[in-house]
């Protein structure tokens, strides 16, 4: 008789890794593999890697791990969604775990926003949150309200909704066909601020550039306005206080949806739920992604007022009222970890924890300004980003050799372009942040 032992797929192992047929994604693949660096296991605040290196995550793995990594009560979870629901679709069916899951995030979300929509990703969440605006005009008869506007600088993933959106040259340049109808407004980030410490008052000038698009194009023509309410792939850029809202001052007057792109700043990152809470502008539709399961299983969502729901859902004629969904919207799996990851949050009060360790972050951030080559600092909430002075010629050079010393001596940072990006979790401790702190003072000193 044979008897089936479970597979195990040696997670931990690198022998028999061959590096050639994952395609790894915004990766420079030929160096990457020249000089690979994997990670085998995760615990708390710490990776450790193939060479059995213990790295202090200043990142979050992606912005994503806010209850730190390895949380047994979203394995056991996510092992008990498998076991008992492995899937059921969500289109004409349903099943608890989603409703569920909604019901909890309705819970933390700004009053008012309490409709859930269920995507794989902060790319999805991006594209759905664009068609939402889209259907919620046509629904109620606004048919030419087709144009979106997003930011220079802003980053809404790579799918050709979010990419049109978004602001970052490189991410665009190469893909010609892009969502018609699209402008940009600038970015917040001023060049004659520099060092700003959290969030400093200011005035909602950048924003009247709405009102210059308005009077280009009419506001009968103009669908939505999305901006991260701080933007974080482009290199941490915190809005003066007054600016999201003067933006949303300017969409309600005009009758245009506002829509925050949360994925980073969602689920504490900046010290509340999110950002609507922290700067106390509620949007009309707020996209969130990663922290969601914390990271442990892909899913993302779309949080909308009940006005933008009840147009679309009540408004349309019988049948279908929103052509779009995914086969995996609200999947078992992913809700059950989503379930367990809120539970984290609310039990450990880590929104609040974030929001009381801020003020030691930034003091600790903020020491580095007189290091060699820092040009500019910015934090927010556990947030923080330090700009660098381009070497010549080669932009971005210098983040990417403190990333790789940085990983040599057990810290995981996050290089972007000049600009180095922390976000660590929300578990973090005093020592922690003076680690990451004076890891950073000793490489930015030696640095050529
Ligand atoms: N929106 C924002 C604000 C993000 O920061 C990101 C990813 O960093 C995305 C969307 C895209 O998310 P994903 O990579 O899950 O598609």
């Amino acid at each position: 008789t044979q008897t089936t032992q479970p597979a195990s797929f040696d997670v931990a192992s690198t022998a028999g890794v061959d590096l050639d047929h994952f395609w790894m994604p915004f990766t420079n693949n030929r160096y990457f593999k020249d000089n690979p660096r994997l990670l085998v296991a995760a615990e708390g605040m710490y990776y450790t890697s193939s060479d059995g290196r213990r790295l202090l995550d200043s990142t979050s793995g992606l912005w994503c791990v806010n209850a730190g990594h390895g949380r047994a009560a979203i394995g056991a979870a996510v092992a008990e969604a498998v076991g008992t629901l492995d899937f059921a679709p969500t289109f004409q069916l349903g099943h608890p775990l989603p409703f569920r899951l909604a019901s909890e995030l309705a819970k933390i979300m700004p009053a008012g926003l309490d409709r859930v929509f269920f995507t794989n990703s902060g790319s999805e969440s991006a594209d759905t949150a664009l068609k939402m605006a889209l259907a919620y005009h046509h629904a109620r008869g606004d048919q030419t309200r087709f144009r979106l506007i997003g930011r220079q600088r802003g980053y809404h993933g790579t799918n050709f909704g979010g990419l049109s959106v978004g602001g970052l040259g490189g991410n665009r340049r190469r893909f010609v066909s892009q969502v018609w109808g699209v402008d940009h407004l600038s970015h917040t980030q001023g060049q004659a601020v520099r060092f700003q410490r959290g969030l400093q008052p200011g005035n909602g000038a950048l924003a009247d550039e709405l009102e210059d698009l308005i009077a280009l194009h009419g506001a009968e023509t103009i669908a939505a306005v999305i901006v991260e309410p701080m933007a974080g792939s482009a290199g941490v850029l915190v809005p003066p206080q007054g600016y999201l809202q003067r933006l949303r001052e300017i969409t309600r007057k005009h009758g245009i949806l506002l829509i925050f792109d949360e994925v980073i700043t969602g689920f504490g990152r900046l010290g509340a739920a999110t950002g609507a809470e922290l700067f106390g502008v509620t949007p009309d539709i707020i996209t969130l992604a990663k922290g969601l399961t914390n990271a442990t299983v892909p899913m993302g969502a779309v949080v909308a007022s009940r006005e933008v729901h009840d147009a679309i859902v009540e408004g349309s004629p019988e049948g279908i009222e929103f052509y779009h969904g995914y086969t995996y919207s609200g999947h078992p799996v992913a809700a059950a970890a989503g379930l367990a990851t809120l539970q984290i949050y609310r039990e450990e009060g880590l929104f609040a924890r974030a929001g009381a360790m801020a003020a030691k972050w930034e003091e600790a951030v903020h020491s580095l300004a007189d290091c060699p080559h820092v040009v500019d600092i910015r934090n927010l909430g556990l947030v923080a980003g330090i700009e660098l002075a381009p070497r010549d010629g080669t932009p971005g050079a210098r983040a990417t050799e403190v990333f790789q010393k940085a990983f040599d001596r057990g810290l995981l940072i996050r290089a972007t372009g000049d600009i180095i990006a922390l976000s660590p979790p929300l578990i973090i401790s005093g020592d922690q942040i003076d680690e990451i702190v004076g890891t950073l003072r000793t490489l930015l000193k030696d640095l050529a």
